[in-house]
């Protein structure tokens, strides 16, 4: 099976873009994607079959909610203290500034929305949800064997 990194994100079937198929929320699934235009399988290694590659325990912990936050305050004073005397002392601003200071100020709210979630559980009950799905796929031999001659290391019990 063809894996479209040495086909520049094509089918290698039919030469459709499958590259947008991937996205962050898809990201827990099979590797081994149907081609929606010709049907056809190709091999996208930006997906992960989670009982293969494993819950990430680094996405669990608060970590790195906690670095995100961090630089989230930190943009929105460097970012927002400019600001605040620009429109109090001269009525205008710099809209890249304030930029900035939104983002600094998105990355904070997310940082915030991660910890709890984490902190509730939610979080690790979506990637429990999620591995039984993979649990589910790899019981079929013909599909974990198939992912052992791609190079997978998938674990004695599915093969
Ligand atoms: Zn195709």
């Amino acid at each position: 099976m063809t894996a479209i990194n040495s086909t520049g994100g094509k089918c290698p079937s039919c030469g459709a873009d499958v590259l947008k198929e991937y996205s962050v929320l898809k990201e827990y699934s099979s590797p081994i994607r149907t081609c929606k235009k010709c049907g056809q399988q190709y091999h996208d290694k930006r997906f992960k079959e989670l009982a293969i590659s494993g819950i990430p325990e680094k996405n669990l912990s608060y970590k790195q909610s906690l670095i995100m936050a961090a630089l989230g305050v930190i943009c929105v004073l460097v970012f927002g203290i400019p600001t605040y005397f620009s429109i109090t002392r001269s009525g205008y601003y710099y809209t890249g500034v304030v930029a900035m200071l939104i983002t600094g100020f998105i990355m904070l709210i997310m940082s915030i929305i991660d910890a709890v979630t984490i902190k509730t559980g939610i979080k690790k009950k979506g990637y429990e949800k999620k591995l039984a799905l993979s649990e589910e796929r790899l019981s079929n031999r013909a599909y974990a064997q198939q992912l052992a001659d791609l190079g997978y290391n998938v674990p004695d019990k599915y093969l």
